[in-house]
């Protein structure tokens, strides 16, 4: 393969981050007269949705306690609803469904999108969460639930799908995506810290500026851009030192491979993605053992993509230290990765407990697919989006960031020189600052 030995922008990773930057930045170097597509190239070891962009469920949601998350999303939703073909985007809407110890949390959230102009609705109450619920599920039958936010924007999109279309869309614009190109190591300025090209497998790239978007490799190019393992970080006033940069979760996700027709709506339309928590008991489907009787979520929505009730439950943290888990193979590919009877039993039996037409399907769990995978994150548990070491701006959304289609344009305008007040909240001096985000209730580390 004959790659370029030069170029002024090289971003690494063809993931929703490095295609949206490209295809963002192409538009706005040509609009002002300064350049094009051509300026810009991306590399990928593997290709276009190698990683966690092309495995995620795809779900698209507000719903974030953190005030600057939620007004991130909603600039995202934009993105995705200017051109919901090529993106693959089912505006469907999204629910957050919860227990007593949420329900002041979501209000609080409903407060704020109604302050940001995001539609959605709340319900608050557990007789008036069942009646709504029912309203659109006759099968509805969750316990322990007070409160509903309704959102009536996002949904979800087809992970593959969806980055192809972000490619097509770049590369239409003269950007170059190089799949089998992997970066090996960083060449430094004799005279600075900057980066003045990029070592890959395939020989040498001398670029100006490098965007790095490598999802849950984050923490082995962090090591190779020689930037700290551990850092300082305040939380309430107390200064917790050497605090690891990086540490990984795995996501647990399967399908139930019924009919997706089968999950409609009452009134025969289809549902939004749910997302339930609660702190109900929960019993296993398999052998009526209590799995657990401490707060659980599921989330889940149909899906023909996957073919059939496709979604998650909260991932698990992997104890290990990050520089010796194994993040390849990646995804479905990983021996150690993917979910297990642990997930399906509860997972299934989840469902169930939410939905009468999910008893006793449990058995058509698609167990030859193998599934889940692992995302990096950092202390906050909250994206990092920064230039560091002058010209390398890396991209780190700590495994929120499907949804998150729009970050690559606001890093396009911070790389045209314009800073982004949407990005402010997430650069890397809030851990020493102590300017963290707030912590909800809920169960997920991503909420
Ligand atoms: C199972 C699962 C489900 C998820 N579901 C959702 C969801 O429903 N909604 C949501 O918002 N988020 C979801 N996420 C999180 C979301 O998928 C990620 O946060 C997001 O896709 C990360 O995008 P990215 O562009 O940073 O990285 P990726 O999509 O991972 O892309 C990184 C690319 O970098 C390439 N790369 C890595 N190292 C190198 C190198 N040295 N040289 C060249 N190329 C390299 C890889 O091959 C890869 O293609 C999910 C994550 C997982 C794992």
């Amino acid at each position: 393969m004959t790659i370029p030995t030069s170029t002024k922008f090289a971003i690494i990773g063809a993931g929703i981050h490095g295609l949206s930057t490209a295809l963002h930045l192409a538009e706005m170097l040509k609009a002002a007269g300064k350049g094009s597509g051509a300026d810009i190239l991306v590399i990928d070891k593997t290709g276009v949705a190698a990683g966690a962009s092309g495995i995620a469920c795809g779900v698209v949601r507000n719903n974030y306690f953190q005030p600057a998350m939620r007004e991130l999303m909603a600039h995202s939703v934009e993105i995705w609803e200017s051109d919901p073909k090529a993106y693959s985007y089912h505006p469907v809407g999204y629910m957050q469904i919860s227990p007593e110890c949420m329900r002041e949390d979501v209000a609080s959230i409903y407060e704020q999108q109604k302050a940001i102009n995001y539609e959605s609705v709340f319900i608050d109450g557990a007789e008036a969460s069942a009646k709504y619920m029912k309203g659109l599920f006759d099968d509805w039958q969750a316990q322990g639930i007070t409160s509903v936010l309704h959102e009536k924007r996002g949904g979800y999109a087809n992970n593959v799908a969806s980055m192809k279309g972000l490619a097509a869309k770049a590369e239409a614009q003269g950007v170059r995506v190089l799949s089998g190109v992997e970066l090996m190591d960083f060449e430094f300025g004799s005279n600075s810290g900057a980066i003045t090209a990029l070592n890959t497998n395939q020989g040498r790239i001398a670029c100006e500026t490098v965007v790095v978007g490598v999802g849950p490799w984050v923490n082995k190019i962090w090591n190779l851009l020689e930037l700290p393992k551990a850092i300082d970080v305040k939380q309430n006033g107390t200064l917790h030192k050497d605090v690891p940069m990086w540490k990984f979760w795995c996501l647990e996700e399967g399908t139930l491979g019924v009919d997706p027709l089968m999950h409609r709506t009452n009134d025969g339309n289809f549902p939004p993605v749910l997302h339930v928590d609660t702190d109900a008991p929960l019993y296993s489907q398999r052998d009526g053992k209590l799995i657990t009787d401490k707060i659980w979520g599921i989330y889940y929505k149909p899906d023909f993509n996957f073919g059939g009730i496709q979604g998650g439950a909260s991932p698990y943290k992997v104890e290990q230290d990050p520089d010796r888990v194994a993040v390849d193979p990646y995804g479905p590919e990983s021996p150690e990765f993917v979910v297990g009877e642990d997930f399906i039993d509860m997972w299934c039996s989840a469902l169930a407990h939410c939905q009468k037409r999910f008893e006793g399907k449990m058995p058509l769990y698609r167990r030859e697919e193998n599934s889940g995978g692992l995302g990096c994150f950092t202390p906050d548990n909250f994206p990092v989006f920064d230039m560091f070491r002058e010209n390398v701006y890396v991209i780190a959304d700590s495994n929120h960031g499907y949804k998150m289609l729009g970050v690559g344009k606001l890093v396009a305008q911070e790389l045209m020189g314009e800073k982004s007040a949407l990005l402010e909240p997430f650069r890397f001096g809030r851990f020493a600052k102590g300017d963290l985000h707030p912590t909800s209730h809920s169960p997920f580390p991503w909420s």
